[in-house]
């Protein structure tokens, strides 16, 4: 039977969740998405407008499908947590059931267990800001959205997941180099994000039976990635000077992350894995 994997932080073709998804749907998972809430509207009528074709051509000439779509904010973990004027907000409005454990239990509902939990989001509203500049409030809500979201969603999914199952998430390597210009707290909610991964692989580990890796990817010209501002010229720095000296492609972290994901990888858990071409491992720019 194909895996059932539930994929968090997907809104359009061009980021890592989505080529993660397309890896595992080649490899005969059942996929269905967790989608930001504001982003969800747009993210479903480019679907099926087409927008995506030519990204969901599988090497069997169909086209990827999603089993279901959810409707997905990491932020808030329970209706009681969610504020009045979100709820009122009118992109949120028209929507229901989209806390974390709201969409735990609807996975549940549709689909019963599941074998693969992705996290693949990350947001730090101060992110231009340098450390020295951020806010307080910058800082919580980057670690509150990139760092506690996978907490919650191992406690939620946790319960639902096989024996055997496993959880991945992305990291940046910004958790343990100076990176100017990656502020707003989004290296510390990378450096909680790869500690994290360790003491839920233990704990889940032992609760659960599932594993729990993080994925360190270099930079990738995504959505989230644009916002930053510098992503062009960290995507130059890190062809110029990596080990080897190329472009990163999404899909080269979508194959990485379904081995991690795959009983291939049943003897690794607690990882943080590179796949940067290697430029973690310079000590000089060259
Ligand atoms: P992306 O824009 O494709 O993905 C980020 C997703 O997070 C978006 O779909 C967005 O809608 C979603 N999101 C934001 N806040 C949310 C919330 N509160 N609830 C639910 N979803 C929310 O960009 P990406 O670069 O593919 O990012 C995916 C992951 O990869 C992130 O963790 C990011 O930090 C990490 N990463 C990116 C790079 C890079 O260079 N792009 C490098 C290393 C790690």
């Amino acid at each position: 039977r194909g895996k059932k994997a539930f994929i968090a932080g997907v809104a359009d073709d061009q980021g890592f969740g989505w080529a993660i998804a397309k890896c595992l749907a080649e490899a005969g998972c059942e996929i269905s998405l967790g989608v930001w809430v504001p982003a969800l509207n747009i993210f479903e009528s480019s679907l099926r407008r087409g927008k995506f074709d030519a990204n969901r051509k599988l090497s069997n000439g169909k086209l990827m499908e999603f089993s279901k779509i959810y409707p997905m904010d990491a932020v808030f973990d329970t209706l009681a947590d969610v504020p009045k004027d979100i709820l009122s907000n009118k992109r949120y409005a028209g929507n229901s059931k989209w806390t974390v454990a709201e969409v735990a239990e609807s996975v549940k509902a549709d689909s019963g267990n599941i074998d693969i939990l992705v996290h693949s989001l990350a947001n730090g509203p101060e992110v231009i800001k340098p450390l020295l500049e951020t806010s307080r409030k910058g800082y919580l809500a980057a670690l509150s959205a990139s760092s506690y979201s996978l907490i919650s969603l191992v406690q939620r999914f946790g319960p639902l997941m096989n024996k055997g199952g496993s959880v991945i998430s992305l990291t940046y390597n910004a958790s343990n180099r100076i990176i100017p210009g990656y502020g707003g707290g989004m290296s510390s909610a990378k450096a909680a994000l790869e500690s994290d991964t360790r003491v839920l692989a233990y704990e889940a580990g032992r609760k659960y039976g599932v594993r729990v890796n993080t994925i360190s990817a270099g930079p990738l010209g995504s959505r989230a990635a644009k916002a930053i501002g510098f992503i062009d010229d960290m995507i130059r720095y890190s062809e110029e000077n990596s080990p080897i000296q190329k472009g990163l492609s999404a899909e080269e972290v979508g194959a990485v992350a379904t081995f991690l994901l795959s009983p291939l990888a049943s003897g690794v858990t607690g990882h943080v894995m590179f796949v940067d071409n290697g430029l973690n491992a310079m000590g000089l720019a060259t």
